[in-house]
């Protein structure tokens, strides 16, 4: 399956396989399976512990970024910006959690397709 393809699934919460299925029942619980296309959707125990590297990975990298360059600019004093990138490393990752698990899903079918997929793999012809 092409990569942007699960890329653009993944960003809609939208099953990896079929692209229709809704990912999430609410903001923190996700299906067992796809109820358009009964895709599996909790796959072995500890899984989604990778999740953990989209949404860690990103909110570090943008703090980062932000911090420094919010700092050395003089876009904000340091003790105001020290308490709003506390606030923002808390809220962004609960806010980011499903799209992490989603982006993980997608990934994890990008390198290791499961049965039941619609399109092509990537290995194979685009
Ligand atoms: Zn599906």
């Amino acid at each position: 399956m092409r990569f942007r393809t699960l890329l653009w699934r993944s960003c809609r919460l939208r099953c990896p396989l079929c692209g229709q299925g809704r990912l999430f029942e609410n903001w923190f619980r996700m299906r067992p399976q796809c109820p358009h296309c009964d895709g599996d959707l909790q796959r072995e125990g500890g899984f989604y512990l990778g999740s953990i590297y989209f949404n860690y990975g990103l909110t570090a990298l943008i703090v980062a970024i932000a911090y420094p360059v919010l700092l050395f600019n003089r876009v904000l004093p340091s003790h105001v910006l020290l308490p709003l990138a506390l606030v923002f490393v808390v809220l962004f990752p609960i806010w980011f959690f499903r799209y992490a698990r989603s982006l993980w899903l997608g990934f994890d079918q990008y390198w290791d397709p499961r049965q039941g997929e619609q399109g092509t793999s990537h290995s194979g012809s685009a």
